[in-house]
């Protein structure tokens, strides 16, 4: 059952997408050689609790922190710690917010300093793939249109699409319905959008094979072959007419 919100849920809606995408802003802000993932994870903590939001992430399911922070082949869910950022990492960013008991979810990869041209071009294209799947957010298309576009953007561009983990309707919970795959299975075309569907749309592209595992940590998912990996999220609102993205890309390391 996937849920339709009101206009007053999409009001706070509005509220906790702005709130993760500052959050997120900030994160990459702090980004530099030298700087653990520790500190950003405070500092994102900090920010959340002073502007009276929650970070979603935090005890979901036990997670020890209020941000995934995830270096290199890191794919998501990375445990914040003592490991200090170089120059030539990229760090993929995942927040959540909760203001007024609702949910903003988006994430981006950063690069640290200066970074390889393929792993640049990696980023570039993860996000670009998010934007190839926003074009299907519209009243009347399939769950699975977005997940072609986003995978016929990634692997059209030489890379590969994660699998094992989806995108996601987000409001009261920080996971409703639906999913959000990434790839089209033929057989998945998947619910039609309508007006009032808040979804987190979130490509984990990697630049060589699509599988994962998951670290004897239990949370962070690294790639198989231990090349670089990408990750981008919005929370976006389905209207009448365009999409509107709720969680605004200003301060992902690109606008
Ligand atoms: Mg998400």
């Amino acid at each position: 059952m996937i849920p339709i919100k009101t206009s007053k849920e999409i009001e706070k809606m509005r509220a906790a997408g702005r709130m993760a995408a500052a959050a997120r802003k900030l994160a990459g802000e702090l980004i530099r050689p030298g700087v653990t993932t520790k500190t950003i994870d405070r500092e994102v903590r900090t920010f959340l609790k002073s502007h009276g939001a929650i970070p979603s992430f935090l005890g979901y399911n036990g997670f020890p922190a209020g941000v995934c922070i995830s270096v290199n082949e890191e794919v998501i869910h990375g445990i914040p710690g003592s490991r200090k950022l170089l120059n030539g990492d990229i760090v993929s960013i995942d927040v959540g917010a909760i203001v007024d008991g609702y949910h903003g979810d988006c994430a981006s990869t950063f690069v640290v300093g200066d970074c390889l041209p393929e792993h640049r071009r990696l980023i570039e294209v993860c996000r670009g793939s998010f934007f190839a799947g926003l074009e299907f957010v519209q009243k009347g298309c399939r769950i699975g249109d977005i997940s072609h576009a986003v995978q016929q953007y990634a692997e059209s561009n030489g890379f590969s699409v994660v699998r094992d983990y989806v995108g996601h309707g987000v409001g009261r919970n920080l996971h409703e319905d639906p999913e959000i795959p990434n790839f089209a299975d033929a057989k998945l075309h998947g619910p039609r959008l309508m007006a009032g569907m808040t979804l987190a749309i979130e490509p984990m592209v990697n630049l060589g094979v699509r599988e994962t595992y998951m670290l004897p940590d239990k949370w962070t998912v690294v790639t198989k072959d231990g090349k670089c990996s990408a990750h981008y999220e919005n929370t976006v609102l389905v209207t009448e007419s365009e999409p509107e993205i709720l969680t605004p890309p200003e301060g992902d390391g690109f606008v």
